[in-house]
């Protein structure tokens, strides 16, 4: 699905040289690479302030801490996304509103979103699903008319842009309240273990996301809010400054074996292809189709004979699973989501694929097709 190995063998001698430096200088925990890794997010995506902790899992959590969310507040997400958005939801005693996402897209409803609101209702979390951004602009126009906090969960889209209505650009991440996003190795921009970040504009917040991912503490051994410990090592930030530089020619590669797809699988008539919504770059952290006609887990299995990796994200709605049944949705209660956990199939996807890779795996999906 991924190949990790075929990165390090180009970048290699970069990361090898920045991870030595760090060995060198001992510096495990706040070295100089973090604060410069730092600055250069900072840089990229065009925010005031970017605060490294240690997994985009804490990087939730830690948001909806610093916006002081209560027990009982509630929170509207997607019920199709990884179990990461909507665990820190559960553990901070906050309420669970999950939403259909939009069947073609994958992302957040904005309509399921209007449905949900409630005077309950703290903070919306949108998944910039897949390496696409959600609707940003109407999300930001309904929580702007009731004072809602936006968190966008960006662990997929680092480096993805919104267009706006005017023309204006931004990077995910830096439209909400608060971005959050994942390091984790396999991401866009990813790390050689766990990382992650949070992102803003507003210094208070900023500052109060520093402290408590720092056990709460703003000057040594004074704790102001109850916090958490979750830094970024200085090798991974190392292992960042370098992958940094080479963000957009990735995500422009991954771009270019989705046109490949797209145009190789265009004539089939069983296959639904992921939509680009006209408001976002996509970065193609992954390229998911639909399978109609029930065929999907077929295709899985004739493309794991002819030795082609293929993945199920998501397999399950959240409402379903045996940790969010207390809830208490009904099974029928989300048919989008139902529908898409029973039809999505992911493709390999990043930056080093071969022509001949391409080719092999497109032939033999329209192969499966062609026999039924
Ligand atoms: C990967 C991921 C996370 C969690 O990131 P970790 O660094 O693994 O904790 C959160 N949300 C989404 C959508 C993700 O894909």
């Amino acid at each position: 699905m991924v190949d990790l190995k075929a990165q390090y063998e180009k970048l290699g001698s970069e990361i090898d040289a920045a991870i030595k430096n760090v060995l060198n200088s001992t510096a495990f925990i706040k070295g100089p690479e973090v604060g410069l890794f730092e600055k250069e997010l900072q840089k990229y995506l065009g925010v005031n302030y970017v605060i490294p902790c240690g997994n985009g899992t804490d990087a939730l959590q830690i948001s909806m801490m610093a916006l002081g969310l209560k027990p009982g507040d509630e929170v509207i997400t997607t019920n199709f996304t990884f179990i990461a958005t909507v665990e820190v939801v559960a553990l901070l005693g906050l309420k669970l509103v999950l939403v259909d996402p939009d069947p073609f897209t994958y992302n957040i409803s904005l309509e399921e979103i209007k449905k949900a609101i409630s005077p309950r209702t703290r903070a919306i979390v949108p998944v910039h699903l897949f390496g696409q951004c959600a609707d940003m602009e109407g999300i930001m126009k309904i929580t702007g008319e009731h004072g809602i906090y936006v968190i966008e969960d960006t662990a997929q889209a680092t480096g993805a842009e919104y267009i706006f209505s005017d023309g204006n650009r931004k990077k995910a991440g830096t439209i909400g309240t608060i971005g959050t996003t994942s390091f984790f190795p396999s991401k866009n921009l990813g790390c050689y273990g766990d990382g992650g970040a949070l992102f803003t504009n507003d210094e208070m917040l900023a500052k109060k996301m520093r402290s408590i991912a720092n056990h709460g503490m703003k000057i040594k051994y004074h704790h102001d809010d109850i916090g958490v410990n979750s830094r970024l090592d200085t090798i991974q930030a190392a292992v960042l400054n370098v992958k940094l530089k080479y963000l957009d020619r990735f995500n422009s590669a991954r771009k270019a074996v989705a046109d490949f797809y797209d145009e190789a699988l265009a004539g089939c008539n069983s296959i639904i292809l992921p939509e680009r919504s006209g408001f976002s770059s996509h970065i193609f952290h992954q390229y998911t189709i639909r399978i109609k006609n029930g065929l999907r887990d077929e295709l899985k299995k004739y493309l794991e004979s002819v030795k082609i990796p293929s993945m199920i994200y998501y397999p399950e709605p959240l409402h379903v699973q045996n940790a969010f049944r207390y809830l208490g949705y009904a099974d029928n209660d989300f048919p989008v989501t139902s529908m898409l956990c029973n039809e999505v199939l992911s493709l390999p996807m990043h930056p080093d694929m071969e022509q001949e890779q391409l080719d092999y795996i497109t032939l033999n999906i329209l192969k499966f097709f062609e026999k039924q």
